[in-house]
C-alpha cells in the first residue's frame, strides 16, 4: 500500500487541556461497536456513567450523549475521563483517530489531519513555506476495490497539477485560483465528453501559466459578489445541520450590524499578503482532502467550486470580524476562524458540501463566470 501525506502530519501533537476549542464538544461522537460493547461491560460507578451516556440511534449507530453540547467525559481541566480511567487504548475509534483521517483509493491511502483541530490549523495556516508531500509504502495489500485505473491516475495528476498551480508564487493568488478553476473546468469537460485529456496538462504547466494568467486581466477583481454569495447562503442556512448552523449563525447576526459600505471597505482591507498566504495553505489542504472525491463523481470542478465557496465565506467572515473589532483580525484570529469554518462543514462533510453546492448551484453561483467573480 502507498501512503501520501503532508510533512506536517508527523509533527502533530494534541495539546489537550491547552486547546482553545476542544474536539469533545458540539458534534456527534460516534462510538464503534467494539468500544460500545466494552464500555457497556465496565463495572462500578464509572461503568454506570458510561452506560448512561451511550445512545443508539434509529440507524443502530451508537454515540455519546452530549450535555449542553459537551462530552460528559471531558473534565474541568479539559482532559478525557475515559482516557484517564481506562487508558488510551480504550478510546473509541473516533476519539483515538481525530484529527487524523485516512481515505483509501486503490493502492493509495491519503493520510492527513482535519483543519477543524485548532492546533493543526495553527501549524498549517501560520506557516510561510510551501507544504511538501511525503510518499511512503508498506507491505500491506492494496484495497481490493475494482478500480478504474485510468480515471484514478488522471485524477491524481489533476490533483498534483492543481496543487502546483496553487503553490506557484510567481502568480498572484486570484490568478492562481482562477487558473485552478479553468483547468478543472476543462478537465471535467473532457470527462463529460469522453475525450482524451492528456493535451490539457502541458497547457497548465509552470512554463505556460504566466501567459495564461495574463489573459485573465480583463476579468474584474472586486469583492462585490462575495456579499451576494453570503446573503444567498444566509437565506438557506436552515438547510444545513445543527453543527453548521451553530457556528455560522453568529456571522449572519454580525452582518446585520454594519452597513454595506463599511463591510466593503473591510473586504478590500482583508486582501493582505499574509492573508493570501493563508489562503494558499488552505487551498492545498482542501485539494488534498477533497479532490479525489471526483473519483466517484467524475467532476473535479465541483471540488474547486466548493473551495470557492469556503474561500468566499472565510473572506467575508474575516471582513465581518474586522468590522466588529475595528481592525483586521490577527493571523491567529483568522486561523481560529478558518478552523471554526472547517468544523462547521467537515463533520459529515459529504452531506454538508452537497447542500452547499446545491443551494449555490440553484442560485447561479456554480456558473463559471460567477465562480471567477468569487475567486479574487
Ligand atoms: S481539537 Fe486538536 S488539539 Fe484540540 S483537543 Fe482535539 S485533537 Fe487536541
Amino acid at each position: 500500500m502507498k501512503y501520501l501525506t503532508y510533512d506536517l502530519y508527523k509533527e502533530f501533537t494534541c495539546i489537550g487541556g491547552d486547546c482553545p476549542n476542544t474536539c469533545c464538544a458540539f458534534w456527534k461522537i460516534f462510538v464503534d461497536d467494539d468500544s460500545a460493547d466494552y464500555y457497556r461491560s465496565v463495572p462500578g460507578p464509572f461503568g454506570r456513567k458510561l452506560k448512561d451516556n451511550l445512545i443508539t440511534d434509529d440507524s443502530s449507530r451508537t454515540h455519546i450523549k452530549l450535555h449542553d453540547g459537551v462530552c460528559p467525559f471531558l473534565t474541568d481541566a479539559k482532559l478525557c475521563q475515559i482516557y484517564q480511567e481506562l487508558g488510551e487504548d480504550k478510546l473509541c475509534t473516533t476519539c483515538s483517530l481525530y484529527p487524523r483521517f485516512q481515505w483509501f483509493y486503490g493502492d493509495l491511502a491519503f493520510t492527513g489531519l482535519h483543519l477543524s483541530c485548532p492546533e493543526f490549523a495553527r501549524t498549517l495556516l501560520l506557516r510561510d513555506d510551501t507544504i511538501q508531500f511525503d510518499y511512503g509504502e508498506d507491505s500491506l495489500p492494496p484495497s481490493d476495490d475494482a478500480m478504474d485505473w485510468p480515471l484514478f491516475n488522471t485524477l491524481v495528476s489533476g490533483m498534483t497539477r492543481s496543487i502546483e498551480l496553487m503553490q506557484n508564487r510567481s502568480l498572484c493568488l486570484s490568478d492562481r485560483m482562477r487558473l485552478l478553476l479553468i483547468f478543472n473546468d476543462a478537465l471535467t469537460q473532457h470527462f463529460d465528453d469522453g475525450t482524451d485529456c492528456a493535451p490539457l496538462f502541458p497547457v497548465f504547466d509552470s512554463d505556460n501559466v504566466s501567459a495564461l494568467a495574463a489573459r485573465l486581466e480583463n476579468i474584474p477583481k472586486n469583492h462585490a459578489d462575495k456579499l451576494s454569495f453570503f446573503l444567498n447562503f444566509g437565506r438557506h442556512l436552515d438547510k444545513f445541520n445543527s453543527n453548521t448552523i451553530v457556528v455560522l449563525r453568529p456571522f449572519l447576526t454580525l452582518h446585520s450590524s454594519y452597513s454595506v459600505d463599511e463591510i466593503n471597505s473591510y473586504l478590500a482591507q482583508c486582501d493582505t499578503p499574509e492573508y493570501r498566504l493563508q489562503w494558499e495553505q488552505y487551498s492545498v489542504y482542501f485539494l488534498f482532502c477533497f479532490y479525489m472525491k471526483a473519483y466517484q463523481t467524475r467532476n473535479p470542478r465541483k471540488c474547486i467550486a466548493l473551495f470557492a465557496y469556503m474561500y468566499c465565506l472565510g473572506y467575508y467572515f474575516s471582513a465581518l470580524l474586522a468590522a466588529e473589532k475595528k481592525r483586521l483580525p490577527t493571523l491567529l484570529e483568522r486561523t481560529e476562524l478558518l478552523s471554526k469554518l472547517a468544523r462547521a462543514f467537515e463533520h459529515s462533510f459529504d452531506k454538508q458540501f452537497d447542500v452547499l453546492y446545491a443551494v449555490s448551484e440553484e442560485s447561479g453561483f456554480a456558473e463559471t463566470s460567477a465562480l471567477l467573480a468569487l475567486l479574487c
